[in-house]
């Protein structure tokens, strides 16, 4: 079998892999705890379920239109117009099955040999791979931990040239839970006028936000025009397995993105798309429980870190991830996250999973009981107790 070129350039999201590592200590009888995978431990509210079977029975089971049904799309324009403070349109609204699609979608159209993408690194790994896969050529921006995990902006403006087609920002940031101000957004939309180019913002976390208020950079004048909105139900409402997520775009650009929906999924699950309608329709203290339960574990996990010898831990201000330096331990990301899985049973990721700059750091996700994060705290301190001294 030939496999085209292309394919050799697609990576891959290493959450899956070790999910299934752990998966595989689990069956052999080990106690395992979960810190690897991103997604709310919770489960999808009542009423989203009920809405979600409802639109089973009464038949809608059929196919939609391929950006999504037009209730779903207002309501997501009125909620978009809401939270970022710009008008949005149901044309400008394509419902694709996860934000995933999004992002999928939106470099195969922007992206091309000869272009380039400007990407966070470390950042949520599809990014890279796509671009890889697009042809573009791939430039990382370091993300620091003395900047606290956000951009340097006049490094991330020194790689723009005239062959720059999109820049990815994402806010809140997996993995590091960073948050970008509202400078470092109007100088990137600032950039994004004068070379013209395009934003895809993934604000996937919007709502597990601690401190302060998310700031689109959609908001910007001139740049609702320049920029794609990422977002989706997964995070917010506790939804990853429905699929169910959204981008916001202008409409030159949904029409070819739900072109590519047509060539693709045709359109999302219809149940699904109800059961979103609900979701934003609906009451929504549970889903800002989830966002008050994960606060808790946040300060859980960043306090008990904090305390090991050899570990360093910034307090993200949101999503639902931790970002350690694990330098102090004198050991690698990778072996590091072998050795918590295989001796301490805790399954976390290896920072180089979310590219090169993430050397020195694993990812632990919190989306866990404060009682397992406790455990799983202990078992850490004791595996990197028994360590070699330095
Ligand atoms: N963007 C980021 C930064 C993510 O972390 C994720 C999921 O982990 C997604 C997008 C996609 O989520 P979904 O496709 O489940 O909506």
């Amino acid at each position: 079998m030939k496999l085209a070129q292309c394919m050799s350039r697609l990576g891959t999201e290493t959450a899956f892999e070790v999910l299934a590592r752990a998966k595989a200590l689990e069956a052999q009888g080990r106690d395992i705890i979960h810190l690897e995978i991103g997604e709310p431990d919770f489960t999808t509210p009542a009423n989203i379920i009920e809405a979600g079977v409802a639109a089973l029975r009464r038949g809608e089971t059929h196919y939609t239109p391929s950006a999504g049904i037009l209730p779903l799309r207002e309501a997501i324009a009125a909620e978009v117009s809401r939270t970022r403070g710009i008008p949005v349109s149901p044309d400008e609204v394509v419902v694709t099955p996860g934000g995933k699609p999004i992002m999928f979608f939106t470099i195969l159209a922007l992206a091309e040999p000869g272009t380039e993408v400007i990407y966070p690194n470390p950042g949520f790994p599809i990014y890279e791979s796509m671009i890889n896969f697009t042809g573009a050529k791939a430039v990382p921006v370091p993300l620091r931990e003395e900047k606290d995990f956000r951009f340097d902006v006049q490094e991330l403006l020194d790689k723009v040239t005239p062959q720059t087609r999109l820049i990815i920002i994402n806010s809140p940031h997996n993995p590091t839970g960073s948050v970008l101000t509202r400078a470092d957004l109007q100088a990137i939309a600032e950039a994004a006028q004068k070379h013209d180019f395009m934003i895809l913002s993934d604000e996937i976390y919007i709502r597990i936000l601690y401190e302060g208020e998310h700031v689109s950079i959609a908001s910007f004048p001139g740049m609702k025009e320049r920029t794609i909105i990422l977002d989706g139900f997964s995070k917010t409402y506790a939804m990853t397995g429905w699929r169910l997520g959204y981008g916001v775009m202008p409409p030159a650009l949904a029409t070819q993105i739900s072109r590519l929906m047509t060539n693709s999924n045709s359109c999302t699950a219809t149940f699904t798309q109800y059961a979103g309608l609900e979701a934003l329709q609906g009451p929504q203290d549970e889903s800002y429980k989830m966002v008050a339960a994960f606060k808790e574990r946040r300060d859980v996990i960043v306090d008990g870190l904090n305390r090991i010898p050899g570990i360093r831990c910034v307090r993200p201000k949101g999503a639902f991830y931790v970002f350690p330096n694990i330098q102090g331990t004198g050991m690698k990301s990778k072996p590091f996250a072998d050795y918590l899985l295989e001796k301490a049973g805790v399954a976390a990721l290896s920072g180089t999973s979310f590219g090169a700059y993430g050397e020195g750091y694993v990812r632990f996700s919190y989306a866990n009981s404060v009682e397992n994060i406790r455990r799983a705290l202990e078992r850490i301190a004791d595996a990197v107790d028994k360590l070699p001294k330095a």
